[in-house]
C-alpha cells in the first residue's frame, strides 16, 4: 500500500535527484531544446518540498493536489503544465484515500498518462515524457503487487530507448533528424520520478 508518508517521502525524493540531476537534464535539454529542463524541474521540486513541507496531510489526495499546483506555476516550460496534469490526475484519483493498494495506483498513474497525452496532444514514440510513462504503466497492469527493482528498469530501459527516437513533438521536434543520437530530457526526468517512486516503495 502507498500512503501518504510514502506519498511525501516521493516527492522529497524526486526532488533529490531533481537537484542532484539538474547539470545532466541540463546539458541534454542543451542538445536538443533550450537548455531548461533541469533549472525547470529543480525550481520546481524545491518549491513542492518547501509547499508539502509546511503541512499535515491526511489523504494522498490532498498531498497530491499541492505539488500539482505548484508543479504547474513553479515548473514551467512545457514539462510544468505536463507534470501538473499528471499530479493533478492523481490528485483526483486518490481523492480522500490515506492509503492506496495496487490496483487503484496503477489506476491513477493510468489516469496521469492520459492527462498527459490529452494536454501536450502527444502519443508514444515522438521521444518524450510519455515514452517513460506509457511502458511503466503498461508494467503495472501487468502486475498484481508492487516490484520497485522491476520498476526502475523498467522505466530505466523506457528512457534509453528515448535516444534513437526522431522527436516530433515539443522544442526538439526543430531538430527533426538531429534529435537522434539524444536522449530526451523530459524521459530522463520520468525516469527519476519513478526511481524515487521505486526507492519509496522498497
Ligand atoms: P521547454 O521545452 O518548454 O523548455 P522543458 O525543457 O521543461 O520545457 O521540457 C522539455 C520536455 O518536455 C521534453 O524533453 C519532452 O519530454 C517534454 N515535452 C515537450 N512537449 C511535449 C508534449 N507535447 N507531450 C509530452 N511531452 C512533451
Ligand atoms: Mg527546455
Ligand atoms: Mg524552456
Amino acid at each position: 500500500h502507498f500512503t501518504v508518508k510514502q506519498a511525501k517521502e516521493w516527492l522529497l525524493q524526486i526532488n533529490d535527484h531533481m537537484q542532484e540531476h539538474k547539470q545532466e537534464l541540463t546539458r541534454l535539454d542543451q542538445a536538443i531544446g533550450d537548455g531548461d529542463h533541469g533549472i525547470n524541474m529543480a525550481r520546481g521540486f524545491k518549491e513542492v518540498v518547501k509547499k508539502v513541507n509546511e503541512k499535515e496531510y491526511k489523504t494522498v489526495g490532498d498531498i497530491m493536489q499541492d505539488a500539482a499546483m505548484t508543479i504547474i506555476s513553479k515548473v514551467g516550460g512545457a514539462a510544468g503544465p505536463l507534470y501538473g496534469t499528471a499530479f493533478l490526475r492523481m490528485s483526483l484519483a486518490f481523492k480522500d484515500k490515506v492509503s492506496i493498494d495496487y490496483k487503484t495506483f496503477t489506476r491513477g498513474l493510468d489516469d496521469a498518462l492520459q492527462g498527459m497525452k490529452q494536454r501536450g496532444k502527444a502519443t508514444t514514440g515522438e521521444k518524450t515524457i510519455l515514452d517513460v510513462w506509457e511502458p511503466v504503466v503498461l508494467f503495472l497492469e501487468e502486475g498484481e503487487s508492487f516490484q520497485p527493482q522491476a520498476l526502475a528498469d523498467t522505466a530505466k530501459h523506457a528512457m534509453e530507448k528515448t535516444k534513437n527516437m526522431i522527436a516530433t513533438k515539443g522544442r526538439a521536434a526543430y531538430f527533426k533528424e538531429k534529435s537522434k543520437g539524444h536522449i530526451d530530457p523530459g524521459a530522463m526526468s520520468s525516469y527519476y520520478i519513478f526511481l524515487a517512486m521505486a526507492e519509496v516503495l522498497e
